[in-house]
């Protein structure tokens, strides 16, 4: 049963057991909080999200065994009270911005800078911290503090964060992410009054696999990323939604980009999938494959050619084939990319035998809070298994190696999107049988040196398109960052071999269009659009309803 109430003279339904707070920020009132977190349990220790609140009325007094009626109880008196702790009631008055309020607001902003040191022009929140907003907003323009501040610690509390003790409001954001999230409890509070500030415990570094989470989570600069520090002024950031793609969890992420380059991925709240959190080696991730390293140029026969050039040449030696030709896709590729993969390889050979590359994979950790890293590092089998069928994943790249051994595959067209693994034994030596390798590849490999024809591809930063995760979400990726050099999606290289084939393609689709195509053609993916996957995700049609990521 919704309970109904008002915030500022709007009626608002909440459900029973909801705070005032939560309710007020899903419906667009502005009430400042610094403790507050929808990930974490409350803890209303900031004081700052100060409402007026007037309790329902009490019922009319029932009459008494004689008769007489008692006399009606006064009515409720309002009060201010923290909204995140006050749980709603039918018939409550909440006022988020009478003089009262605002006046205890000021007051709570006076405390809280005290000793706080006039870092915003050095210090990495600056644009996005919740205290220069509030204090702004809701502070007084001058300070009346004239005592000495106290100065508190500056230390590394790991290898990711580091902690600028006096910007701490001790809102203990921090402390309850590591007892409540990753469940490794780390951080605690030391020393009493303003003298108060967070610490790691002696011989307990702040290192468990989520630990940057606990930089999102600070309201303030007070725990701040190595890896982000004095990096780039946020207002100068670029954002973009996409995906981590160094497992199949699929978190979702933002980018953030400066000149083209990435500087910052964040967790971005999806309750579906990741919540607010993501774990440090996905955060990392954007660093692990350098532009410098990438392949760039489009080579045939070793030697380098023009993008058209290689196309053509490839083209032409594909449609030779006859029907001695096999495919291995990646299951970093997209959906996308594996739907135009599968139907090239059906028009040059119906029964072309079809394959995966894939990352080894790594342990699966789960965490306290529910959040899982799974042990399967490709973003997307789900996807890989629904377009080009399960016994092809799951065979990996054993049916086409064990096709080309017994000579039936002349050519072999190989579509990797991720550092293609060491090829298995058996892989290695069939490939000297093969008499062409087309390969579109990112990085130099063992596999891409021996291509005899070579196009650069792209990385998943760098394109549009959809994964499957492991719960079968399907999600979109979208380009962050422009690919270096001649490198073009797999998805546009291989309409550019489709636009070769007599009578010619459908031109150059985008994503939505080539999703679409794949909408029409595989039954998990039926009608779907960019436009209905949108920035959350939407189940595949055949999905079970129920999400893996938190089992
Ligand atoms: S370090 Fe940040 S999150 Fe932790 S208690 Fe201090 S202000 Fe809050
Ligand atoms: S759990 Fe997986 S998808 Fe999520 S951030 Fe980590 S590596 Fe990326």
């Amino acid at each position: 049963m919704p309970i109904t109430f008002t915030i500022d003279g709007r009626q608002v339904t909440g459900e029973r057991g909801e705070t005032v707070l939560p309710v007020a920020i899903r419906n667009g009132f502005e009430v400042p909080y610094f403790c507050y977190h929808p990930g974490l349990s409350l803890s209303g220790n900031c004081r700052m999200c100060l409402v007026r609140v007037t309790p329902p009325p009490p019922p009319p007094p029932k009459p008494a065994p004689d008769g007489s009626v008692p006399p009606a109880p006064p009515p409720p008196r309002p009060m201010l009270v923290i909204g995140c702790m006050t749980q709603i009631a039918d018939g409550m008055v909440v006022e988020t911005g009478t003089p009262d309020v605002l006046k205890a607001r000021q007051g709570v902003m006076e405390f809280e800078l005290i000793n706080h040191p006039l870092d915003c022009p050095t210090c990495d929140q600056a644009g996005e911290c919740y205290l220069q907003n509030h204090s702004y907003d809701h502070g007084r323009s001058h300070g009346r503090f004239y005592e000495e501040r106290h100065m508190k610690h500056t230390k590394a509390l790991g290898p990711n964060i580091s902690l600028w003790g006096s910007r701490c409001i001790v809102c203990t954001r921090c402390v309850r992410f590591t007892d409540e999230i990753s469940g490794t409890g780390e951080i605690c509070v030391v020393n009493r009054g303003d003298h108060s500030v967070v610490d790691v415990f002696p011989g307990r570094p702040l290192d468990n696999p989520l630990s940057m989470c606990t930089e999102d989570v600070c309201p303030v600069g007070a725990l701040i990323s190595e890896d982000f520090k004095f990096q780039a002024r946020v207002w100068f950031t670029k954002t973009e939604k996409t995906l981590c793609a160094s497992c199949s969890a699929g978190c979702n992420v933002d980018a953030d980009t400066v000149r083209e380059g990435i500087v910052r991925l964040k967790p971005r709240e999806n309750t579906d999938v990741n919540d607010w959190w993501m774990c440090d080696g996905g955060r990392l991730s954007y660093k692990s494959q350098p532009a410098a390293a990438r392949l760039i140029q489009a080579r045939v026969d070793g030697k380098p050619a023009t993008r058209a050039e290689a196309v053509r040449e490839a083209w032409s030696r594909l449609s030779a084939a006859g029907g001695g030709i096999a495919g291995l896709a990646s299951l970093w590729n997209t959906n996308e990319e594996l739907f135009l993969f599968r139907r090239l390889l059906r028009i040059l050979s119906p029964d072309a035998d079809l394959g995966v590359l894939e990352q080894a994979p790594g342990p699966r950790q789960q965490f306290k809070g529910g959040f899982v890293i799974q042990a399967d590092r490709n973003p997307n089998r789900g996807g890989a298994r629904e377009i080009l069928g399960g016994s092809a994943v799951e065979a990996g790249a054993s049916a086409v190696a064990r096709a080309v051994a017994l000579g039936k595959v002349s050519t072999l067209l190989v579509i990797n999107a991720a550092p293609a693994p060491a090829p298995s034994p058996e892989l290695d030596a069939a490939l000297e049988k093969v008499r062409t390798l087309v390969m579109i590849d990112v990085l130099p490999s063992p596999l891409s040196k021996r291509a005899h024809i070579l196009l650069p591809g792209t990385m998943h930063w760098e394109q549009d398109g959809t994964f499957v995760n492991a719960d079968g979400r399907v999600q979109r990726i979208r380009p962050v960052v422009t690919a270096p050099g001649d490198a073009l999606p797999a998805m546009d290289i291989l309409q550019e071999l489709f636009n070769q084939h007599p009578p010619g393609g459908s031109g150059l689709l985008s994503g939505d269009g080539v999703f679409r195509q794949l909408g029409a053609d595989v039954a998990a993916f039926r009608e779907m659009t960019y436009r209905e996957v949108g920035d959350r995700g939407i189940p595949l049609r055949t999905a079970a309803a129920e999400p893996a990521v938190r089992s």
